[in-house]
């Protein structure tokens, strides 16, 4: 059985647990440097907030061993707040993150107003999903070796590189396990 680890320091985990679970994989909640010990298969970094997620991630010490276990190729699935953790640049932080994708971002890109919507686009040659949008990033540039999957009104919400999978929005809020499947079988089982 797959098993994936969900950091669950703050923010939308036990909706993550429970498409994964649904899609057949054993899920385990990562809260402090000993649940980073057991053997896992990938890692999901949760929407939240993740300028309280990456002091979290300091304070508790387990920034550089994510870091590395990424770098090693752990497979790493980071929706929203998770995205921002991992782009290498972003505009609006105040706290470093992990910084281990070719990517750069604009925290709550859309603005006040339009903090929360819904879209439905095309997720790479998956048909078209449901997005759900909660004061989102968007990806303003995207380095050589980083694939795009999805845009939304020209801008890029989803994107790969290697073993390193994001999301601008929550698939984990939608009942359509398109974006977990496709992180299931093309970037954990392979
Ligand atoms: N705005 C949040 C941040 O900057 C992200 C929002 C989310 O994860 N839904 O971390």
């Amino acid at each position: 059985m797959i098993r994936i680890g969900v950091l669950a320091l703050q923010g939308a985990f036990l909706e993550h647990q429970a498409i994964l679970k649904h899609l057949g994989a054993e899920t385990f909640q990562i809260r402090k440097p000993k649940d980073l010990e057991r053997k896992i298969d990938g890692l999901v970094l949760p929407g939240g907030e993740s300028t309280a997620i990456c002091k979290l991630l300091i304070d508790l010490d387990m920034m550089n061993q994510i870091k590395s276990k990424i770098q090693d190729g752990l497979p790493v699935f980071g929706t929203c707040a998770g995205l921002i953790i991992l782009a290498k640049r972003v505009k609006n932080k105040s706290v470093p993150g992990l910084e281990t994708m070719d990517i750069e971002c604009v925290r709550n890109a859309y603005g006040r107003q339009l903090g929360s919507f819904r879209a439905t686009s095309q997720f790479e040659k998956f048909g078209k999903i449901p997005m759900v949008f909660i004061r989102a990033p968007y990806i303003t540039w995207a380095g050589r070796g980083v694939e795009i999957l999805a845009e939304v009104d020209g801008k890029i919400v989803a994107a790969r590189q290697k073993n390193q999978l994001v999301t601008a929005f929550h698939p984990e809020l939608t009942d359509n396990p398109t974006v977990h499947r496709y992180f299931l079988e093309k970037m954990v089982k392979k």
